[in-house]
């Protein structure tokens, strides 16, 4: 006979629907929820019921053991499963259609598990490789609420069976508790998104440090405005877009030369941040590549 250390026998055997010795060799664990808060029902329920389970575990934590190990209990719903695994009973904290379970339930059933585990040589205890939710097995709701707890009862039993005391945190689950972003954003890339609402205005003069062609158009760069360090190919102006105020022409773009932009492109919606470099990327209509501003500057200027 082969019964848990961590356990007391609790009506043992005192019910039909179990089958004496197994099948196979006992490879994995299936947990269950008893659907039910009234603890001392099981296992007097399985006299007219056929089913069992090994073991049950009270909502203060005490394990009660019903079959033993060497015998087969009818649990799984699975004759395969039923023949190769030890079924562990759980009692509800609220009844539906909740089905809480309490945490020195869980804590218990941990113990429970990794004492299994070792006596059988599991080796580590993985969710759905070694210890399954009944639903597995055949179609149910149970265990309930233990299906989201199988990940925290291995990891608890895998620290019991390294030496711990089985007091692993458990890393709350994302639906309930999602994991807070870390704003990187720079105070002026903030005050685009949050307070304009991403939209520019620069309707203000600067003064443009050289002009070239480049990409076979007439390009200016400006301290004033650009990101440093800088290139042509990402922040270049097409002169096309402004117009030079140190001119009467308005278009000789000379080094040094004080420019605007054009009535019609001096405002708009920036089209994309680059938190990395503090800047904005703006798209001027007629005009393929997006050109990248440094965001303190595009945000100050006038
Ligand atoms: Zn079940």
């Amino acid at each position: 006979m082969t019964v848990s250390g961590l356990a007391t026998q609790y009506g043992f055997q005192s019910f039909p629907h179990f089958t004496q010795g197994r099948d196979k060799t006992v490879n994995k664990i299936v947990i269950h929820h008893m659907a039910t808060t009234d603890y001392n029902s099981v296992p007097g329920i399985w006299n007219s019921r056929e089913a069992s389970a090994h073991y049950g575990i009270g909502q203060n934590g005490e394990i009660r053991s019903y079959v033993d190990e060497d015998n087969t209990a009818w649990h799984a719903g699975n004759w395969d499963a039923n023949s190769s695994s030890i079924g562990i009973e759980h009692a509800n904290l609220t009844g539906a259609p909740d089905y809480d379970i309490a945490q020195a339930t869980i804590d218990a059933s941990a113990k429970l598990v990794a004492d299994i585990a070792q006596r059988y040589g599991f080796g580590r205890v993985v969710p759905y490789q070694n210890l399954f939710p009944h639903s597995s097995f055949t179609s149910t709701a149970c265990p309930g609420k233990l299906k989201d707890k199988l990940q925290e009862i291995a990891d608890k039993a895998n620290d019991i069976i390294a030496g711990g005391n089985g007091n692993v945190a458990t890393q709350p689950a994302q639906t309930s508790q999602p994991v807070q972003q870390e704003d990187n954003r720079s105070a002026s890339i903030k005050e685009f998104q949050d307070k304009w609402n991403n939209r520019w205005a620069i309707r203000g003069n600067f003064t443009i440090r050289t002009c070239e062609k480049q990409y076979d158009m007439f390009q200016v760069l400006t301290d004033d405005l650009n990101v440093e360090p800088n290139s042509w190919y990402y922040n270049g102006i097409p002169t096309g877009l402004l117009e030079d105020v140190s001119d009467p022409e308005g278009r000789s773009f000379e080094d040094g030369a004080t420019v605007r932009f054009k009535d019609g492109v001096n405002s708009g919606v920036i089209a994309a941040y680059d938190n990395n470099s503090n800047a904005v990327g703006i798209y001027f209509a007629g005009y393929r590549d997006m050109i990248w501003f440094d965001a303190d500057k595009f945000l100050a200027h006038p």
